[in-house]
C-alpha cells in the first residue's frame, strides 16, 4: 500500500511538473496586442521606442504601416518628437499573413509593429490574428480607437474584439483630465461634426479632449 500511495504520488508529481511546463510554454506563446489612444498621444514614439528595444537585444522586429497615412512618406514611421524608422506599407488589399510569413522566411522576426492599425481593414485584423496563432510571432497594433465623430474605426472594433491584450496610450486633455476623444476643427477653427472618417492632407486639426470637453466643443 505504502509503495502504491509513493509510485502515486510520483505519478502526481510528474504530472505536476508538466503542467508547469506546459503553462511556461503557454504564457511565452505570442498574442495579439492592440495599443489604443486618441490623437498626438505619442503611439508612434512608443512603437518606435519598443521596437528599438527588441534591436538593442539583437533580435529584429518587423515594422508595418497602413499605406492611407502620408504624414511621415510612404514607407515611415515617425514620432512629433523627432524619431523615425522604415516600414513596410500595406493597403487595404494586403493579405497581412502571407506579408508575415513571406518575411519570416527571409529570417527570423522577434515581434511585427502595426502602426496607424485604426485602418485596417476588419479581415486584415483576423489575417493579422491567423499569425498570431499559426505563425507563433507576436503583432503588436498602435492605432486610434474613435474617429473625430466619437465613431470606432473599423479596425480598432475588430482589434477591440479580438486582441489578446489591450492597452492604453494615455495622453490628457487641456483640462488635466485623460484625453480619449479627438475633435476635427476646419481652417475656420470651428469642431466639425460630419464628414469622412479617414481624411488625409486636409488643412483641417485635430485636437484630444476629454469627454466632457469634447461634448462642450462638439454640442452633442
Ligand atoms: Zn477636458
Amino acid at each position: 500500500m505504502a509503495g502504491c500511495a509513493a509510485s502515486l504520488s510520483a505519478v502526481s508529481m510528474r504530472i505536476l511538473a508538466l503542467k508547469r511546463r506546459w503553462q511556461g510554454v503557454k504564457r511565452a506563446m505570442a498574442k495579439l496586442y492592440f495599443n489604443y489612444s486618441t490623437m498626438n498621444a505619442g503611439k508612434s514614439a512608443v512603437l518606435l521606442q519598443a521596437a528599438y528595444n527588441y534591436r538593442e537585444r539583437g533580435m529584429e522586429p518587423y515594422l508595418m504601416v497602413a499605406a492611407l497615412d502620408d504624414r511621415a512618406g510612404q514607407g515611415r514611421i515617425a514620432s512629433r518628437i523627432g524619431i523615425a524608422a522604415q516600414a513596410d506599407v500595406f493597403s487595404g488589399a494586403d493579405n497581412l499573413f502571407e506579408k508575415i510569413a513571406a518575411r519570416l522566411e527571409q529570417g527570423p522576426v522577434a515581434c511585427v509593429f502595426v502602426d496607424e492599425a485604426h485602418f485596417m481593414e476588419k479581415a486584415q485584423v483576423w489575417q493579422l490574428a491567423r499569425a498570431v496563432d499559426e505563425l507563433d510571432v507576436p503583432v503588436m497594433c498602435y492605432g486610434l480607437r474613435v474617429d473625430f465623430r466619437a465613431e470606432l474605426f473599423a479596425g480598432s472594433a475588430a482589434l477591440l474584439a479580438w486582441a489578446d491584450e489591450l492597452r492604453e496610450v494615455r495622453t490628457i486633455c487641456h483640462c488635466g483630465r485623460k484625453a480619449t476623444m479627438v475633435v476635427r476643427k476646419g481652417a475656420d477653427g470651428k469642431p466639425l461634426t460630419e464628414g469622412a472618417q479617414i481624411l488625409v492632407g486636409g488643412n483641417e486639426t485635430y485636437v484630444s479632449l476629454c469627454r466632457r470637453h469634447w461634448r462642450a466643443e462638439t454640442g452633442l
